[in-house]
């Protein structure tokens, strides 16, 4: 807990006293958001879980629409084009599984989600307007819907869910981030070079950070966490009882 504080920056509350549970008819938006590899997918999907709440990953949105301009062949510095395939794929979550199945054209597309070939090209195809605009809008859509909700992503404090209960910004140092990066990958059996891995998250940060429309930034009502050396249940036992405290 002291951790949490002592990492603080500017955007960041004390934690104090744990606050009333949460009433289960009361409309709670939570964002998470924050560069890659500080653990926010797997923090907001235990928070979700703790605090009975959906969990909304739009990185998940944005590998999509990756995916399905890589295979039916569209240009991928088309906005236009792009835009009209996310559309008319009509993105959907199945929200009856452990995380939400996501669906384009009908079909599952969790497959597709994390292949080296989206990844490599998933952030210049979110800096394009057009695709922010149809993405952002769906996102909107899914939180009036599911009103209690933990939503996960670069830009969901700062634009999508602006007037959130509550925010969250989950950061690391890059080297943190890499060396977690380099875990995974060993432990799936394949090779991982760190300072790589390292620069291709820099870069990835920087081209998040610096885009024209829903960059990469922490909000100033958001509570700003430092993850580098604390473990996923000490992160998510401290975003618990700042919830409880807020709402
Ligand atoms: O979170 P994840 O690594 O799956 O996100 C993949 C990419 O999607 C990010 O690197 C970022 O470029 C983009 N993204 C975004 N806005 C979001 C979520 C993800 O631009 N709300």
């Amino acid at each position: 807990m002291t951790e949490l504080t002592a990492h603080a920056e500017p955007c960041t509350v004390e934690i104090d006293a744990v606050g009333h549970f949460l009433d289960s008819r009361q409309r709670i938006i939570i964002t998470i958001d924050g560069p890659a590899g500080t653990g926010k997918s797997s923090v907001a999907r235990d928070l979700a879980h703790r605090l009975s709440l959906d969990f909304l990953d739009t990185g998940a949105m944005y590998r999509a629409a990756t995916a399905l301009a890589i295979d039916l062949g569209v240009d991928l510095s088309d906005e236009d084009a792009v835009a009209d395939t996310v559309r008319s794929a009509d993105l959907r979550f199945e929200w009856t599984t452990d995380p939400p199945t996501l669906y384009a054209f009908g079909r599952p597309i969790m497959h597709r989600l994390r292949q080296p070939d989206v990844s490599a090209r998933v952030s210049p195809v979110s800096s394009l307007a057009a695709v922010r605009k149809v993405l952002v809008e769906r996102q909107r859509r899914i939180g009036e819907v599911h009103q209690r909700l933990v939503s996960e992503g670069r830009d969901q404090g700062s634009v999508v869910f602006y007037d959130a209960d509550v925010k969250f910004y989950l950061d690391a140092s890059p080297r943190v981030r890499a060396a977690r990066r380099a875990e995974q990958l060993r432990r799936m059996g394949q090779p991982a070079d760190l300072d790589a891995i390292e620069r291709e998250i820099t870069d990835r940060d920087r081209r998040d950070s610096t885009r024209a429309v829903g960059p990469l930034t922490c909000p100033d009502d958001a509570v700003r966490v430092d993850t580098s050396d604390l473990d996923q249940a000490g992160v998510v036992e401290s975003l618990v009882r700042l919830v409880m405290a807020r709402v």
